[in-house]
């Protein structure tokens, strides 16, 4: 019987059989992994309350012919800010949900591990000052909206920015538009009506960009380095809840129109963000 360790991100979990639960896992060494957690659902189960979604975990698993096992799971990091929020769950929840949406079984980038794990931290830090001020939307939108650019990014999905991706011309600060259908942003002089385009401002283009990827955060190393830059960016960031909404929308647009598939996580996002705090 043989075995391994890794450490993972939960991003997925189902009822499965009497008693078991199927798992969804995103691993810092093996990618996105799918297992089984026998007998999981056991009141006394030693697994119990290591399996929660979104949790940081350090697993032992068992090789198996169809499928692999977990054999134990405890908990590296729980994230217990951002279970006692609802807002800052419903941001959890839909970064899990694209994550399993996004990428494929098997598919290895530990990038993608730390991505999670990063922006999972950071949203769990969020929680005191939302306590404190009640108003931490930007902050926590902008962490959403990071998570995307980036997943898109290192999937092989990133939004053009820079050139039209009808003529190839350099983008200029004036009128341009987002085509979901290209990937990028449209020049006004290759504006087509026909062709479901949302006009986009200068200020949302200077946010998307913040958090493009570029070709120097191709290692491991490097890119933890851009992403830690990115959180400070956010940290400091003077940005309209307006300018953050509207790129919000079309990035979700732009991901929904990718995977051919309705991310159910957007529209609770969207609905839970806009309660106001009391
Ligand atoms: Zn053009």
């Amino acid at each position: 019987m043989s075995t391994y360790k890794t450490e993972g991100i939960i991003i997925k979990r189902e009822n499965f059989g009497e008693a078991s639960l199927m798992m969804g896992a995103y691993t810092k060494e093996y990618g996105k992994i799918r297992a089984v957690a026998r007998s999981a659902r056991k009141k006394k189960g030693k697994l119990k309350g290591h399996l929660e979604l979104f949790l940081d975990t350090e697993m032992m698993l068992i090789h198996g012919r169809n499928i692999d096992t977990i054999a134990g799971s405890i908990t590296a990091e729980n994230f217990s800010q951002i279970r006692s929020n609802l807002k800052l769950s419903s941001a959890a929840y839909l970064m899990i949900e694209l994550a399993d949406k996004f990428i494929t079984e098997g598919y290895r980038d530990e990038r993608i591990f730390w991505l999670l794990k990063k922006t999972l931290g950071f949203l769990d830090g969020l929680a005191v000052p939302i306590a404190e001020t009640g108003h931490c939307f930007v902050s926590m939108a902008t962490a959403v909206l990071l998570f995307q650019i980036h997943l898109l990014n290192l999937t092989g999905f990133s939004p053009e920015l820079n050139r039209c991706v009808v003529c190839g011309k350099t983008i200029k600060p004036r009128k341009n538009y987002f085509s979901v259908l290209k990937g990028g942003i449209v020049g006004e002089e290759c504006f087509n009506k026909e062709r479901n385009m949302r006009l986009i401002s200068v200020e949302m283009i200077k946010l998307l960009r913040l958090f493009q990827l570029g070709k120097n955060n191709f290692d491991v190393r490097a890119y933890q380095n851009k992403i830690n830059h990115d959180f400070q960016i956010i940290k400091k960031l003077r940005v309209d809840k307006e300018v953050v909404e509207k790129c919000a929308f079309l990035m979700n647009e732009f991901i929904e129109f990718s995977i051919e598939e309705k991310v159910r996580g957007i529209e609770f996002f969207r609905e839970m963000s806009i309660i106001k705090e009391e």
